[in-house]
């Protein structure tokens, strides 16, 4: 497997192996790989005949006063878990062979970018779809991964996609939890204890307003505050937001009668996690 990391270099074996008629599955990641992340790459493999996995924390899409510098990052491992899954190659580039000096187009998707976690991360998405625009131009992708588990990101990426006609399949993959339910994360290495435990409440608030879903309920307002009773058990929990909105355009539903996306934001300490289910 070949680590690149220049764009040029990425270009020349992406146009090599377009030469040979191939289809390239891009998967995008930050790094600080685990088993979400493989079954994106997993599910390129079998799809594709090259598959190229970015690892970048990319700056553009974190604010100033979040977790950019202390992001978990780990080249040597991620680069050994990406190759033992069937991975072609890793792209990682320093921030500057993303961004060089003069750098000054930024691409923003309007509207779904402005519900769920545009609210308290108003950069967020237009540093997300600035840099996968850039990915896909780079690798050269005619699939790119992408988890259910951040699903706004898919949706805005879709969104993006289909406004720009740009020529890429964009493959949503359900989530990956651990066996007691926790959706993983790379951020979770940094929960204590406590917090992991306490975590739980997250999936178990979900679990609880599919029940309700399946027995019936329609209003989204008692969903979401039996999701809010639930979330406040746990004493050390910090609710961002809990939405019920559309999964089309993420705009909000008062009587769920349509395909509905649950979504939510906890903090953890200085962590904070995301969470969703799809009715
Ligand atoms: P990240 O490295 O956190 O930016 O994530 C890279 C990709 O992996 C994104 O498309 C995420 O949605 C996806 N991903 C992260 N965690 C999970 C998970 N637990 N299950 C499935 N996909 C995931």
């Amino acid at each position: 497997m070949k680590i690149i990391t220049s764009v040029k270099e990425m270009n020349a074996f992406a146009d090599e192996a377009h030469a040979l008629g191939k289809k390239i599955g891009l998967v995008p990641t930050m790094g600080y790989l685990h088993d979400g992340h493989l079954s994106l790459i997993k599910k390129s493999v079998s799809e594709n005949d090259v598959t190229v996995v970015s690892v970048f924390v990319n700056p553009t899409q974190f604010a100033p006063n979040e977790d950019f510098k202390t992001y978990p990052r780990d080249l040597n491992r991620d680069a050994a878990l990406a190759e033992s899954v069937g991975a072609d190659a890793v792209f990682h580039p320093e921030p500057e062979e993303m961004y060089p000096d003069g750098y000054h187009t930024y691409i923003s998707v309007e509207k779904l970018t402005e519900v769920l976690c545009g609210v308290s991360r108003p950069t967020h998405f237009r540093g997300v779809t600035t840099v996968v625009a850039k990915l896909f131009n780079i690798a050269r992708a005619d699939r790119a991964y992408f988890g259910q588990k951040d699903a706004q990101q898919l949706a805005v990426v879709r969104r993006m996609v289909a406004d720009l006609n740009m020529n890429i399949e964009i493959v949503g993959c359900p989530i990956v939890r651990e066996s007691d339910g926790l959706a993983l994360s790379s951020r979770n290495v940094f929960l204590s204890p406590d917090e992991r435990s306490q975590a739980l409440v997250l999936y178990k608030s979900l679990c609880t307003a599919k029940g309700l879903l399946e027995g019936g309920e329609r209003s989204a307002a008692r969903i979401r505050a039996e999701i809010e009773r639930v979330i406040k058990t746990a004493p050390l929990a910090d609710i961002d937001y809990i939405e019920i909105v559309r999964y089309d355009d993420l705009t909000a539903v008062e009587t769920i009668d349509c395909k509905v996306l649950i979504a939510l934001a906890v903090r953890f300490g200085k962590t904070r996690l995301i969470d969703n289910i799809i009715f």
